[in-house]
């Protein structure tokens, strides 16, 4: 196939982009930013996301992943052509787009999505389910009889899947991840301290003493923000013990969708998890302890891939360099022309 190979992890929380021969080359928050009077595009990635929560009211910025399905599709556009931009600049062939969707979308979805891919620039396109490329990255042999779960904290969902012989045997998505533990730490020290505290804050406090287990290592941490009654400043200390009791729920939230998604699984596939075990992927499986807390709710062992957070684009950098592979699960590139005629 002539013109260069991208591969784009479109997240809930940042875009990662892949360059065969290259790497990774990009990670940008999933942001973009209108002037809201003209509609004009302001800012992309980094910069759309630093005006989020401090921006004026001219300014709107789309976060349009952030629930897991793609919510903005002009949005999401912007942002797709803008990178393809960015690393095709005048190349003469346009490029081989490899673009990762959740494995809960649906036909219809899909479509849309090649669509997105070719009007943003690409010659040709095709779609790869996130926990295929998880597996990927992670080093697992996707195309074998065998079963494997991957599970992907992200930003806005939690994805659950059992993969065999190169598909998805079984998935489910959990609208509780990432930023759904930002948010209940924010109401932990609304209701507990009286603190009230922005989702940045909130983030540093999960990502630099989060804890999924009580009597974890007692780190503390001094946070600032607002006074809820008198709405002045205020500071307050919180403990990595009471991240725990405020993430509490949302983690077994996140613990039943496995365990259902593995009271689903054919018992063959079943069996072969006992030796696989969980892998999992994505920024939320930095959590510390959040894999033994898996692992202790279900009985299954579970391990965290290396380096979660690319897990995802590296997979796609081996599908990238092994197109056979790709077609041999089942994947093949679409040009417009064939895009047009797609149906699920
Ligand atoms: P997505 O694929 O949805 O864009 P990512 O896999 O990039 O999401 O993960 C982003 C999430 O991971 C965010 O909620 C971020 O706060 C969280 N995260 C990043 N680092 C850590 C950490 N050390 N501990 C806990 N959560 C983390
Ligand atoms: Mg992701």
């Amino acid at each position: 196939m002539l013109g260069v190979n991208i591969g784009i992890d479109l997240g809930t929380t940042s875009v990662v982009v892949y360059v065969e021969g290259k790497g990774l080359i990009l990670s940008e928050p999933t942001a973009v930013a209108y002037n809201t009077e003209s509609g004009k595009l302001i800012a992309i990635g980094k910069k759309a996301k630093k005006m989020q929560g401090k921006n004026p009211s001219s300014i709107r910025v789309v976060l349009p992943m952030s629930e897991g399905v793609i919510s903005d599709f002009s949005a999401t556009r912007h942002i797709v052509s803008y990178f393809v931009k960015r690393i095709c600049g005048n190349m003469v062939f346009k490029p081989n787009l490899l673009v990762c969707l959740p494995a809960t979308v649906t036909g219809l979805e899909k479509r849309t999505l090649l669509d997105l891919a070719i009007t943003s620039g690409a010659g040709r396109a095709c779609l790869i389910e996130e926990p295929l490329a998880a597996a990927l990255g992670a080093g697992v042999e996707i195309d074998k009889p065998k079963g494997t779960m991957v599970v992907d904290i992200g930003g806005g969902t939690t994805d659950i899947a059992v993969i065999t012989l190169g598909s998805v045997a079984i998935s489910k998505t959990v609208r509780v991840a990432g930023n759904a533990w930002d948010e209940s730490i924010i109401r932990y020290l609304r209701n507990e301290k009286a603190l009230i505290v922005g989702s940045t804050t909130a983030e540093m406090v999960k990502n630099t003493i989060g804890c999924a287990y009580l009597h974890c290592k007692q780190d503390k941490m001094i946070i600032k923000g607002k006074d809820y009654v008198s709405g002045l400043p205020k500071s307050a200390k919180i403990a990595a013990d009471e991240t725990y009791l405020a993430m509490r729920e949302n983690l077994e939230h996140i613990c039943s969708g496995i365990i259902s998604v593995l009271e689903s699984t054919p018992p063959e596939l079943a069996g072969d998890l006992m030796e696989s075990g969980i892998i999992l992927t994505g920024g939320g499986a930095l959590l510390r302890g959040i894999d033994s807390l898996i692992a202790d709710k279900t009985g299954v062992k579970t391990h965290i891939a290396e380096d979660p957070l690319t897990c995802v684009v590296r997979g796609m950098g081996r599908a990238l360099s092994d197109y056979k592979y790709l077609e041999r699960c089942g994947f093949y590139y679409k040009t417009a022309e064939e895009v047009k005629g797609y149906k699920e």
